[in-house]
């Protein structure tokens, strides 16, 4: 253990940092010298409250070619071109430089959208662990579709159903969207990319996947890839969410702090389990239409609530653009950024309006609340069937032909989640228990972080090699 010295590197987007640096905080608390690296870029905007990092952490950057940060108009083919090249040649020097200062790196844990560094690893020869940010069930996809099943999987229509091993029966809107034959151009980069991954995995020995999930919570998934072993190590969420320990948790700063400040104050003048928290993640946008539909449905309800909408990258408050503005201000508090694992802890709130990134599901599931799902794309379409149908602590409003989920759905849905009714309180109660086995997970003992000492313990004797 003495000689160890984990490397965690990862994708510059918050919903990668968040769960990445929650996983190198924990191989640090073990005692575990432990370096996080991401790019220049998004480390200028982490916060810098570096004293409440453990000891055994520093965070290092690695430049992509893009050091002023990456701009959600930019080019994103071009920008992974820039960051396998010059990312590649930064983490060298960076790993280097490790080794130089008398701190070799000894092993290297990456992320999704990261093969680049499992690469790198694999040149200077230094043992590497893929660190999967979504839940097992999607990994156990396209573990499907590159051995076998991308014919079946790629032909699913609206009316067909698929059932593939560790997964319930899925139908077409379950599906991750980059399978999605009719959006080609969207996800030119993005099977390329994962495929890279189980490339990667294929030439390995004895491939070991750390997921962000729980036993509890994935049990018959996580068993179901044959060639591989999938290890849960999360809920990867800061740890005063789960065990009230470790406060001050939040990886992102600035003027965003008065914002969160603003949001506690509103939401401790509510009622218990009252207010409806809308929020869609740190990257997508929805479109005007969609907006508008939800400020809608949210009038309709008459319940109060939190809205997060994001500044455009050009700063626009999108909020000041809705017909219906005020409104909504009577009745509710639209800010452009809070902590969210602060907001969903809070006992004013009763329901997530949410996009179902893995990092928001996971947050619902260790707080307790009910979900209205309306997922955009990616893993969130998947995430939102498991939310409404297996793990039954939310509902997924049917969405018109055009794809937009209308305002009357939206207050029908709030209504079912919060109000009265034996469907709404079976979903409550559920949404406790699984805060209940999230937090048990985590805690000491518990089965995450048991694999997690596992995990470091065979990297020590040297049983995780490539
Ligand atoms: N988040 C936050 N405040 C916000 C919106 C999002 O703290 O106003 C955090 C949220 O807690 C989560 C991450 O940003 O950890 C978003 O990750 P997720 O996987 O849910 O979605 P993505 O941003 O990747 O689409």
């Amino acid at each position: 253990m003495e000689k160890c010295h984990f490397l965690i590197v990862t994708f510059p987007a918050q919903g990668h940092i968040n769960p990445t640096l929650q996983f190198a905080k924990r191989l640090a608390k073990l005692g575990v010298k432990t370096t996080f690296s991401t790019s220049l870029g998004a480390i200028n905007r982490m916060n810098k409250a570096s004293d409440s990092l453990p000891e055994k952490l520093s965070i290092v950057a690695f430049s992509d070619g893009y050091d002023h940060g990456w701009n959600p108009n930019d080019d994103f083919g071009r920008y992974m071109t820039s960051a396998a090249t010059r990312g590649s040649q930064t983490l060298k020097e960076l790993i280097m430089a490790q080794s130089n200062e008398g701190h070799p790196i000894t092993h290297v844990v990456y992320t999704i959208l990261m093969s680049w560094v499992g690469q790198v690893a694999r040149q200077l020869q230094i043992p590497s662990t893929l660190l999967w940010i979504q839940p097992a069930a999607v990994f156990q996809l396209y573990y499907c579709f590159f051995n076998g099943c991308a014919e079946i999987i790629g032909d699913i229509s609206s009316s067909k159903t698929i059932k593939l091993p560790g997964l319930p029966t899925l139908a077409s809107r379950d599906l991750p969207s980059v399978f999605l034959a009719s959006n080609p151009d969207v996800y030119s980069f993005a099977l390329p990319a994962i495929n890279k991954h189980f490339e990667l995995l294929q030439e390995e020995e004895t491939p070991t996947v750390l997921v962000n999930t729980f036993d509890a919570l994935e049990s018959e998934t996580l068993k179901a890839a044959v060639k591989l072993k999938l290890v849960a190590v999360g809920p990867l969420i800061p740890s005063a969410f789960l065990d009230g320990r470790d406060s001050s948790d939040s990886s992102f700063g600035g003027d965003l702090l008065q914002e969160t400040k603003d949001c506690a104050e509103w939401l401790n003048s509510k009622n218990g389990a009252s207010v409806v928290y809308v929020a869609f993640g740190s990257f997508s946008d929805l479109p005007l239409k969609q907006l508008e539909e939800i400020a809608q449905g949210l009038l309709q309800s008459k319940k109060p609530f939190l809205w997060v909408i994001r500044k455009s990258p050009k700063g626009e408050k999108l909020g000041e653009k809705l017909s219906c503005k005020d409104e909504l201000e009577k009745q509710g508090l639209i800010v452009s950024w809070c902590s969210q694992v602060e907001v969903l802890s809070h006992p004013s709130v009763g329901c997530f309006v949410s996009h179902c990134g893995w990092n928001s599901s996971l947050e619902s599931l260790a707080s307790g609340v009910p979900v209205v799902a309306i997922p955009i794309w990616t893993d969130q379409t998947t995430n939102a069937k498991f939310i409404q149908d297996v793990w039954k602590t939310g509902i997924r409003p049917m969405a018109n032909e055009e794809g937009t989920v209308e305002a009357d759905e939206i207050r029908r849905s709030l209504e079912i989640v919060m109000d009265g009714g034996v469907r709404g309180e079976e979903m409550r109660k559920t949404a406790k228990k699984w805060r209940e086995l999230a937090v048990e997970a985590a805690k000491d003992g518990g089965s995450s972080s048991l694999n997690v000492k596992a995990f470091v313990d065979e990297v020590a004797a040297g049983v995780i090699r490539e």
